[in-house]
């Protein structure tokens, strides 16, 4: 490797403030109500809307595009919100590429999908607008359910306990409630501070409670839970990050992608974070073409993804790995890192090896090397809870109703086999939850004087 040019160039301030603002500008800025009235217009109201059954928390899609086009934008948010409460985000995040409008019958080679996604947020962002509250609680049945993480799967097991009447206590050990959508999503996905105020929206229903501070297994543990509360849910998602199991993985130099990410989400001022000159993310998913892009967003000049297999492979969507190449973002596929080149207490550099022809290789210079191979349930943090709930490959089994194998425990979101890891899925196995727990309360007859 050269010696020529500035050894561990990471620094901050790579770019101007303006340059930053404009890089980390809403990705997919709104519509105006004109551009909205004619996507509206181009929706055919199917029967049976294939846009509908692809959503995963079942939006009733023609339902609310037709809301829009009378001008019922209170009526419309209230279709997408009542499946969906954090509909919201889900229209800023979901990669409807290859949900409701890969399946919308208009997405084909001559024409185009409706725009679902920006139809959604034009109907609910006028809600959070004014903060007309759309629900209400039913009243007070007594029964009190303990959630563990107030991410969003938590947090829509909550509301939807809340709407049935039932009291939600939220676990939560970080100072903010949202989860990975507000540590988690790329920062130009959900500017100004809205994950903030989906939660507050949230909250506003009433009947949730927060127990900030409290993690599952360090301050309380699932056998305290299920005695002190009628049921519980489980929505902690994937506290741990897998590893390369490779010599000098500890060194600096090398990072977690996600914990930067959550350092990025929470700077008051992007410019005074630490970046890299020469980026190298391992990785494939969402949060690999996350760091890749934001590291882009502020001032790194080379930033190169390598994955280990090819592009059809890759979990993310061939239109996000499209978007990350239009961001400056190289990515090179089938090929694996062999080894940290080091440079005293420092790497300097990866060397990676072909996973399709053996014995081939090359080296990558970098200042920082982001690890974005995938995350998961940090068992180790949660003390006995993963001897007594049934697992599968590493997360915890639930039935179709989000039931666990212990008795009065729910489960949903990340922490769960068999999931998609998206912010909608984990929102629809909270609300799919909420009402079988209801079902069960219910069953059990409503407390003494509710
Ligand atoms: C970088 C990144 C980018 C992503 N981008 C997208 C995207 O663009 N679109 C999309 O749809 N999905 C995206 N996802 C996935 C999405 O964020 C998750 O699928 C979703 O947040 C899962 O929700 P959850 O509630 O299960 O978990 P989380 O959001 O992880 O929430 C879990 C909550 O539990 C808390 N917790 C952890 N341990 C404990 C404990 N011991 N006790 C109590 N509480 C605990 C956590 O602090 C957290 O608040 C992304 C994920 C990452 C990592
Ligand atoms: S929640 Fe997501 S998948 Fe469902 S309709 Fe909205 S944007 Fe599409």
């Amino acid at each position: 490797m050269s010696n020529d040019k500035p050894a561990h160039d990471v620094r901050p301030a790579r770019l101007t403030d303006e340059q930053i603002a404009a890089n980390f500008a809403d990705m997919h800025p709104p519509l105006t109500p004109s551009e909205a009235i004619i996507d509206a217009d181009r929706c055919y109201f199917c029967y049976d809307a294939p846009c509908t059954t692809a959503c995963p928390t079942g939006i009733d899609i023609p339902g609310f595009i037709q809301k829009i086009r009378s001008g019922n934008l209170k009526g419309s948010a209230h279709t997408i919100l009542s499946e969906n409460i954090m509909g919201g985000m889900c229209a800023r995040v979901c990669p409807t590429e290859v949900l409701c409008e890969e399946a919308c019958v208009r997405n084909t080679h001559e024409d185009r999908p409706v725009r679902i996604g920006l139809l959604q947020r034009y109907a609910t962002d006028a809600v959070f607008r004014d903060g007309t509250q759309l629900f209400k609680r039913a009243p007070d049945t007594g029964r009190t359910v303990a959630i563990v993480g107030g991410g969003p799967a938590g947090l829509s097991c909550a509301h939807r306990l809340a709407m049935l009447g039932h009291h939600a206590i939220v676990h939560e050990p970080k100072d903010k409630l949202g989860g990975l959508n507000e540590y988690g999503i790329a920062a130009y996905k959900t500017p100004d501070d809205f994950a903030a105020r989906e939660v507050e929206y949230i909250l506003g229903i009433g009947g949730i409670e927060l127990r900030a501070g409290t993690a599952l297994g360090k301050h309380i543990s699932l056998q305290e839970l299920r005695e002190q509360y009628d049921a519980v849910f489980l929505g902690f998602g994937l506290a741990g990050v897998n590893g390369l199991g490779l010599e000098h993985e500890q060194l600096e130099g090398v990072a977690n992608a996600v914990d930067y990410i959550a350092e990025l989400r929470q700077a008051p001022d992007k410019s005074k974070l630490p970046v890299g000159r020469r980026v190298v993310v391992i990785g494939g998913g969402m949060t690999a073409i996350d760091i890749a892009v934001q590291s882009r967003a502020l001032g790194a000049d080379e930033v190169t993804m390598v994955y280990r297999r090819g592009q059809e492979q890759m979990a993310a969507s061939r239109y996000e790995q499209e978007f990350a190449q239009t961001r400056g973002v190289t990515v090179r596929y089938w090929a694996k890192p062999r080894k940290f080149v080091v440079d005293g207490a420092r790497v300097r550099g990866v060397e990676f090896e072909s996973t399709r022809t053996p014995g081939e290789s090359w080296s990558l210079e970098a200042d920082v090397v982001f690890k974005a191979i995938g995350q998961k349930v940090a068992w180790e943090r949660l003390a006995s809870t993963g001897e007594i709930v049934e697992l599968r490959d590493g997360r915890i089994a639930v039935d179709p109703d989000r039931k666990t194998s212990l008795a009065g425990v729910w489960a949903g979101g990340d922490c769960v086999y068999g999931g998609e890891d998206l912010t909608v899925s984990a929102v629809q196995d909270g609300k799919l939850a909420a009402l079988s727990i209801d079902h069960y309360l219910k069953g059990k007859g409503l407390k003494a004087g509710a």
